[in-house]
């Protein structure tokens, strides 16, 4: 093993050890104490390096500016510690993503668009010390005590991790070691072309988008695949109770959640189930939806970058809390879920007609779930007044759009909204690499002000 090569596992290695057994805050205090440390040196050392934080535009966090993808993507050169620009940076992300070879690097450098399916694309940029120690501290966050064997014993077979996503990266492929057999499988390809790998590998541990996992534990139903993995995580969308029900059917586990976005590894599931912030890597605000402080956007802080600056970014998502502490005694917040995206909310006017009042995706989706097993897939875009409904159905179609119709004015009735217009239609199964979207708001209602 060369030097290079044994430095970098042994970043890995620490990060890990320091993840997994240095970061574990049981009060919050310590964990506020901890990020203010961080945060401190963060704020003097690091992000004046970075053109837009030099002079710092405020002394405190709290003082600097609100950011976020369009932010970042309009002076692009002046938020990273390279001064690299969108120019010198685009030509190789878009190359890899056409030609599917996801390893040239510009220097030390990965470059990563963002999958974003609405807005602009983002472009993200991650050295190779600090992929290094994003390896160690996802799998210190994820992995299983009754795993850890077999990455740490010599005499163990490595573990075999088969990962699904539309795009490869140095990012993933960093796990890759002489302990780790890394599979990784390309979307683009759609799922069966996957199967004959899947079934030589037969991972220990399967990591996919919930609608994958949703797939494949359909193909090992009916016996196309044969593997039995120990772990199972899911990314990059909401995971629905119907989703994990078809993969705990087949495999016999409960899938476990990783929080994970371009803009950083934002939470994970712990041992009793429930996700957690990882806020011992990051600073996370809440911007609070509504009063009662029930959801909120999350504003980031990532002090352990060294490259890009992600600094009081505003990440799209909704989260909703825990409406109780975790019994794992972790000081990280609790999340009950992850909702969706904002433009995810649909509004509606009030019976009053004052005022549109927000329908949350998890609500909509929880209000649907009645319909059961007659309605196998749905999408629903709102413009205006008029929710338009594209549906797959087991039983009759014009049964299940009337049943629909029934279930959306209930929910609607619950929630005091005078209910939309709908108009059916009939569901189309996306490209394989697509993300699931299920709920979109495309164009608001005019002339009312928004109540959350
Ligand atoms: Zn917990």
């Amino acid at each position: 093993m060369n030097s290079e090569r044994l430095l970098s596992t042994l970043r890995s290695v620490g990060s890990f050890i320091l993840s997994r057994y240095g970061l574990q805050f049981r009060r919050r205090d310590r964990l506020e104490a901890w990020q203010a440390r961080r945060l401190a040196h963060f704020m003097t050392r690091v992000m004046p390096q970075a053109r837009r934080f030099s002079p710092p535009p405020g002394q405190t966090l709290d003082s600097l500016p609100l950011m976020d993808k369009a932010t970042l993507m309009g002076d692009f050169a002046a938020y990273n510690t390279r001064d690299l620009s969108l120019e010198q940076v685009l030509p190789l992300a878009v190359q890899a993503e056409q030609s599917r070879d996801f390893s040239p690097t510009l220097g030390d450098i990965t470059v990563g668009l963002s999958s974003g399916t609405s807005g602009a694309q983002g472009v993200f940029l991650v050295s190779s010390v600090e992929r290094q120690r994003w390896a160690g501290i996802l799998l210190a966050r994820t992995l299983p005590r009754a795993l850890l064997p077999r990455l740490l014993c010599p005499w163990l077979a490595p573990l075999r991790i088969a990962f699904f996503l539309r795009a490869n990266s140095r990012l993933y492929t960093t796990l890759a070691s002489r302990r780790i057999d890394f599979a990784f499988h390309d979307l683009t390809l759609g799922l069966a072309p996957s199967f004959e790998r899947l079934n030589q590998q037969d991972p220990d541990v399967l990591v996919a988008p919930a609608t994958v996992l949703r797939g494949l534990a359909q193909a090992a139903l009916a016996g196309q695949l044969r593997i039995r993995p120990r772990h199972i995580l899911s990314v990059a969308e909401v995971l629905e109770s119907a989703d994990a029900e078809a993969v705990f059917a087949a495999f016999g586990r409960q899938p476990q959640q990783i929080y994970q976005a371009s803009e950083g590894f934002l939470g994970y599931t712990c041992e009793a189930g429930t996700l957690h912030l990882n806020e011992s890597h990051l600073h996370i605000e809440p911007q609070w939806l509504d009063a009662a402080q029930t959801r909120f956007q999350p504003i980031i802080t990532d002090f352990s970058r060294r490259t890009q600056m992600i600094v009081r970014y505003r990440l799209n998502d909704i989260l909703r809390v825990a409406a109780a502490p975790c019994p794992c005694g972790r000081a990280e917040r609790a999340i009950a879920a992850v909702e969706g995206r904002a433009d995810e909310i649909l509004w509606l006017p009030s019976l009053d007609g004052r005022q549109l009042r927000a329908l949350y995706p998890d609500v909509l989706r929880r209000g649907l779930l009645m319909l059961g097993p007659a309605l196998e897939e749905y999408e629903i875009r709102q413009q205006g007044l008029t929710w338009h409904i594209n549906l797959r159905t087991r039983e009759p179609y014009s049964d299940v759009c009337q049943r629909l119709a029934e279930a959306l004015h209930r929910l609607c009735a619950e929630h005091d909204l005078s209910p939309p217009g709908l108009s059916f239609g009939h569901w189309l199964a996306p490209p394989p690499q697509a993300k699931r979207r299920r709920i979109q708001m495309l164009q608001q209602p005019e002339g009312l002000p928004c109540m959350y």
